[in-house]
């Protein structure tokens, strides 16, 4: 990425709605791509950016001409119901887009500014906009990137050898259930599943008791590659389309009975929610910072997962948060409160490692694919992101409660409750930016809807 990438230019000032306001996720130097529709007309869903308090239809620009002269000109990818076709025309078309979308919508611009019947054709408020997954992922992929993570957790288990020999040379993921992703704001079913307590002689089949989520980051491929040929990894950035939140609910009950020896199965592949707005990789270049500085005497990467410019700009200095909002907070308009608080700089692998790894053996991606990061934990014990490790008090010691402003404990969720996770960057120097939430409730194992 070039330094001088216009559209991340702080002095960039757009005039749609909202778009200027403190602490805004969309700015102009923002613009993440998701799929929406007006709620409730049953329209179909067409490809958006989100700019300010709205989403831009883009297969109404596409369809005005407002794209001629750039790769996406003879084919309106923007009128299809997930990003896929866009993802796939490559890193070059997607640069192409995002500079046009930022000349459009910057001050000086009047075609779509003084232009008001395409404004209404094109402009959906958020508070009216209906998502849908933003891509029609084919694979989803779930790493395991903290080493925080991955050492609180092994600690539970295996206290005098929390981490497995593999973890500081492979990134270690397992293959995730694509058809039961769902978008920011749909609810999750508590799910069944088979159980065993360690007093029992047997397992039985029922509603998991021991419900959580995960705090985690997705990067969706944008253009893919054959099977059989390898992404080397200073290529990695040129098949990374953009970020998004990731909540991988996990039945942590149910986790425990099957997860060995093949890892995690039906404990993960119940629901995972999305968020609704996918940042592309060049609104995040101002944030980007140096990949997590190992240990002494850990062990370098392999060749094949080491690339200098990785090194030094493969992290992304994104600040995380989950928020918990029970039932009966809700009721009472009692609001969210914080329980998690995390950077995913602190990943000890970053995407582009990822990628590679993924594709070192040829097996092929495809635009939309998804990868999330694994639960984003540091070292601090408000900085985990999963109540397994939140809540979790040491060897041999009971579980420590989070209180809720309404005197509710939680160890794991409840029926009811509702977890919102948020991120976004920011930096001296440049327009903050944000992912826009990922938000689900919890509702009962026999629940109708
Ligand atoms: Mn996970």
């Amino acid at each position: 990425m070039p330094k001088n990438d216009p559209t991340t230019d702080p002095a960039l000032r757009s005039w749609a709605e909202g778009a200027g306001d403190a602490g805004a996720d969309f700015p102009i130097q923002n613009l993440p791509y998701g799929v929406v529709r007006r709620a409730g007309t049953g329209e179909p869903f067409r490809c958006a950016v989100a700019i300010g308090t709205s989403a831009l239809d883009l297969a109404v620009l596409h369809e005005a001409g407002l794209f001629a002269g750039t790769p996406v000109e003879g084919h309106n990818v923007f009128a299809h119901p997930a990003l896929n076709a866009f993802m796939g025309m490559g890193h070059a078309a997607h640069r192409a887009v995002r500079a046009r979308l930022s000349v459009l919508l910057r001050e000086e611009t009047p075609d779509l500014r003084d232009n008001a019947a395409l404004r209404d054709r094109a402009f959906i408020p958020l508070a009216r906009a209906e998502h849908g997954l933003p891509a029609l992922v084919g694979d989803y992929t779930d790493f395991y990137a903290s080493i925080h993570h991955a050492t609180n957790v092994g600690s539970m288990f295996r206290p005098d050898n929390p981490l497995l020999p593999n973890y500081k040379h492979i990134p270690i993921g397992y293959h995730g259930r694509a058809s039961s992703l769902v978008v920011s704001g749909a609810s999750v079913r508590r799910p069944s599943g088979q159980t065993k307590a360690d007093d029992a002689d047997a397992p039985t089949f029922g509603p998991c008791k021991l419900l959580d989520y995960e705090l985690e980051v997705g990067v969706y491929v944008g253009a893919g590659n054959a099977l059989g040929a390898p992404i080397p990894i200073d290529r990695a950035r040129e098949h990374l389309f953009g970020v998004s939140l990731v909540n991988d609910w996990s039945a942590r009950d149910i986790q425990k009975w099957e997860y060995q020896p093949l890892g995690p199965f039906l404990a993960k592949s119940f629901a995972t929610t999305v968020s609704p707005w996918i940042v592309p990789m060049d609104a995040l270049a101002p944030f980007r910072c140096p990949a997590f500085k190992r240990a002494a005497g850990d062990p370098s990467p392999l060749p094949h997962l080491t690339d200098a410019a990785d090194r030094e700009r493969g992290g992304i200095d994104l600040t995380l948060e989950v928020h918990i909002a029970s039932k009966q907070m809700r009721e009472q308009n009692a609001a969210p409160v914080r329980i998690s608080h995390g950077h995913f700089r602190d990943m000890y692998w970053t995407f582009a490692q990822m990628l590679a790894h993924h594709a070192s053996n040829g097996c092929n991606m495809r635009p939309g694919d998804m990868f999330a990061s694994g639960t984003v934990s540091g070292t601090t014990p408000d900085s985990r992101g999963c109540l397994l490790e939140r809540t979790w008090a040491g060897q041999g010691k009971p579980r420590q409660p989070i209180e809720l402003p309404t005197g509710e404990k939680r160890v794991f969720l409840e029926d009811g409750d509702e977890v919102t996770l948020r991120g976004w960057c920011e930096r001296e120097g440049a327009v903050r930016i944000g992912l826009g939430e990922c938000r689900g409730v919890v509702v009962g194992a026999d629940a109708t809807n």
